[in-house]
């Protein structure tokens, strides 16, 4: 009989655990892709994420052919449709890999109690991260609660290598299935335009590049957004097309030919970004409170303003704050922000604008390529200063020393906000003193930086005392 490989945030065929056991333990696999039903639950994605998502599986499709495998696209609830599929193909065993989210893990633990009811074998395998939430803890077996002692025992841990390709599937021609999902299945509109291509290829060669031409001078350039410093692999770890194993071997490798001290230092700054995404996992699964409220119980209840005119004029990237509005372009325009721009945008939202980051927290889940929810959580709880190892909340970034730190010429700013095309450098980084704008169709700036700082303190200050 067959075996079931269920696909979800895994969409690959190298190095993938649960498939390359199903390949292994049955002559036949099933392998099986469930659209989510996320539009009856949540409004945490929109047309970028979902179009990346139908590119990768079309192209998750094409790779199973290679090994005589088709790809079963069935929609509903995954437990009902997972029993159906059992039923209709005889099989006795489903492997899966573990989703990191806690969403996804309350699916696991109902599929796995109904797996006994139905009599057969049910395989989960950690796989999403080198190490899982529960592998890295304090010596009390506490979890972390500060990023650096965390990344610090990340590193000491040894890692698992990458393992091989599955062999022949062999899936049983006469399977029901649905057309591979297009953006027509969610009733969604068209993506922007600049997103990247999906697909496990397109990953491969992405890792390629990074390897070969950007993590060697990642400490220098990762914090110039106007260049293409970082390595620009989130969506392709956030959906699976690579797998963490083969990105920290490639990653290690590139270290040990590495010559100058230099390029070693830029890529072990570039490894201790891996570990960051693996910290606010472990956040996330530790303390799972922090998608409803902030980690740190002393800022809880903070008075956030009503949203508004600011709101929207942040989101469409019309503050008059030329850096945030680039920032948030890019975002509306290709589904990925550069990570110093996520910062200042989300400092921009809570410590300007005053408003409350779950409001930013979602925007960004409807438009990023990349959204993931325990490192964008994570993100938006330290830039608002609430969460686990977050900037304490007097350290205010100032938008304007930001844009001429991190674009002083220009160039990122220049590229989203054409309207500025003509504007010199220099005055991009300040408040117009004249009070008149920066070109015509471009606005004022929405608010004055200094108030609005003093304004956060005093907020903050007052929640803290009343406490
Ligand atoms: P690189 O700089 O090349 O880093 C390599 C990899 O390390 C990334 O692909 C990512 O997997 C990981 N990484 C890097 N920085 C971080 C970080 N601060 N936290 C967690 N992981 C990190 N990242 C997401 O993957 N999804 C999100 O939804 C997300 N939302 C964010 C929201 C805010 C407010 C902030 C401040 C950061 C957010 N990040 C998020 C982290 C970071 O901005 C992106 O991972 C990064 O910009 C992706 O580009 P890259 O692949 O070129 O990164």
């Amino acid at each position: 009989p067959p075996s079931i490989h269920w696909f979800r945030r895994d969409l690959r065929i190298s190095d993938n655990p649960a498939l390359l056991q199903a390949s292994r333990s049955a002559d036949a696999v099933v392998p099986v892709y469930i659209p989510s039903t996320w539009q009856e639950h949540h409004s945490w994605t929109g047309p970028n994420r979902q179009s990346f998502l139908c590119q990768s599986l079309a192209s998750l499709a094409k790779n199973l052919e290679t090994l005589r495998g088709r790809l079963i696209c069935r929609s509903g609830d995954p437990i009902r449709v997972l029993e159906k599929l059992v039923r209709d193909t005889g099989a006795t065993a489903i492997h899966f890999n573990r989703d990191p989210d806690p969403h996804g893990q309350g699916v696991e633990k109902k599929l796995q109690a109904a797996c006994v009811e139905w009599g057969i074998e049910c395989h989960g395998f950690h796989e999403h991260t080198l190490h899982g939430p529960t592998e890295v803890l304090t010596k009390s077996g506490d979890p972390y609660r500060v990023y650096t002692p965390y990344s610090n025992n990340w590193l000491s841990l040894p890692k698992a290598e990458p393992a091989g390709k599955p062999g022949m599937l062999n899936t049983p021609a006469d399977i029901d299935s649905e057309e591979v999902p297009d953006l027509g299945h969610w009733g969604l509109p068209k993506p922007a335009e600049g997103i990247l291509e999906g697909g496990e290829r397109a990953a491969i060669e992405r890792l390629n590049t990074a390897v070969a031409e950007r993590i060697s001078d990642y400490g220098e350039k990762r914090d110039i957004p106007g260049t293409a410093g970082t390595s620009r692999l989130s969506q392709d770890l956030r959906f699976g097309l690579l797998s963490i194993r083969k990105v920290f071997t490639e990653v290690s490798k590139a270290l040990g030919r590495a010559r100058s001290a230099s390029s070693r230092k830029s890529i072990e700054t570039y490894i201790k970004e891996l570990a960051w995404r693996e910290f606010y996992m472990a956040i996330l699964h530790h303390y799972p409170h922090v998608l409803e409220e902030e980690f740190n119980p002393d800022w809880r209840g903070l008075p956030w303003d009503e949203p508004g005119d600011l709101f929207e004029a942040w989101k469409n990237g019309l503050t008059g704050f030329p850096l945030v509005d680039a920032g948030m372009r890019q975002l509306r325009e290709t589904g990925f922000m550069h990570n110093r721009l996520r910062m200042v945008v989300a400092m921009f939202l809570t410590k300007d604008l005053h408003l409350d980051w779950r409001l930013g927290e979602s925007y960004f889940m409807q438009h990023l390529v990349d959204g993931e929810i325990a490192s964008n959580n994570g993100g938006w709880q330290w830039s608002a200063g609430t969460g686990a190892d977050a900037a304490p909340y007097f350290r205010i970034q100032n938008p304007w020393s930001q844009s001429a730190r991190h674009d002083p010429g220009g160039d990122y700013i220049r590229k989203w906000v054409p309207e500025l095309k003509d504007v010199p450098a220099k005055r991009l980084h300040e408040p117009p003193a004249d009070h008149r704008p920066l070109a015509k169709d471009y606005p004022l700036p929405i608010v004055d930086h200094k108030k609005e700082r003093e304004r956060t303190l005093a907020i903050f200050k007052k929640h803290k005392a009343a406490k």
